[in-house]
């Protein structure tokens, strides 16, 4: 295929805050995740969140890969659970917009990349469960919720040598940036856990048996332009994505 491949990624809505527009909801992602997709020779296509499933897949349809984009802690009811004190702001009907996009891009065998949030929801969608927040596991962690700017990284993650990030990148052994407070509790049934903090904390996961189906739980997008082997992770989503 000569023509560059159509990255989908997925958005989210922001209330507005500034004069004239007060309450106005607006559709978005954060601007890195376009250019990530940009410097590595994809052609990025926002998915606007809407909750009509025949207009996700007719999006989907347009799309050659998709990347679910970080956000909203997921909303507890969809992995069986109770909301606990420290959960963070939820967003049901974004759950289930994310939820399609996935059934969408799984029935088209396109690759799927998950940030943050986007390796959570695969997680939920495949059966497995989340902590709602990392005081729950009951046990130390390290810190995950980062001080300090977004491409700083700030805790060692571990790779599997053997998964699609261990060929990805020449280390198996490096430093991410960290911005989450939940973390993935039982992993679902078809996936596999591919990178680990110290701690334990899974940081990584993918399917067993999908061409291209990752999920990450550091944000590779915020790190491209200061940190170059993390441009690996979406040249490699956008290669996969002209098979
Ligand atoms: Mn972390």
């Amino acid at each position: 295929m000569s023509k560059k491949p159509v990255i989908g990624i997925s958005t989210s809505v922001i209330i507005d805050n500034t004069k004239g527009f007060l309450g106005y909801e607006k559709v978005y992602v954060n601007k890195d995740y376009v250019d990530a997709v940009i410097q590595n020779g994809g052609i990025p296509l926002m998915i606007p969140f809407s909750e009509d499933e025949k207009v996700i897949e007719s999006q989907v349809e347009l799309v050659d890969a998709v990347i679910l984009s970080g956000g909203h802690d997921v909303f507890p009811a969809h992995y069986n659970r109770e909301p606990q004190p420290k959960l963070g702001d939820v967003f049901p009907e974004r759950d289930k917009y994310d939820f399609k996009i996935l059934e969408c891009a799984k029935k088209r065998k396109i690759p799927i990349l998950g940030i943050c949030r986007g390796m959570q929801i695969i997680n939920v969608y495949e059966g497995g469960t989340l902590y709602q927040d990392l005081s729950y596991i009951g046990r130390d962690v390290l810190k995950h919720v980062q001080g300090g700017k977004p491409y700083m990284r700030t805790h060692y993650i571990e790779i599997d040598t053997e998964s699609i990030l261990g060929k990805i990148f020449s280390e198996n052994r490096f430093m991410v940036n960290s911005f989450h407070h939940q973390a993935i509790e039982n992993i679902g049934k078809d996936l596999k856990v591919i990178a680990n903090a110290s701690d334990g904390i899974i940081e990584a996961v993918e399917h067993k048996n999908y061409p291209f189906l990752v999920g990450v739980q550091w944000h590779p997008e915020m790190l491209f332009k200061k940190y170059e082997p993390m441009n690996k992770l979406f040249e490699r989503l956008i290669n996969e994505s002209k098979k």
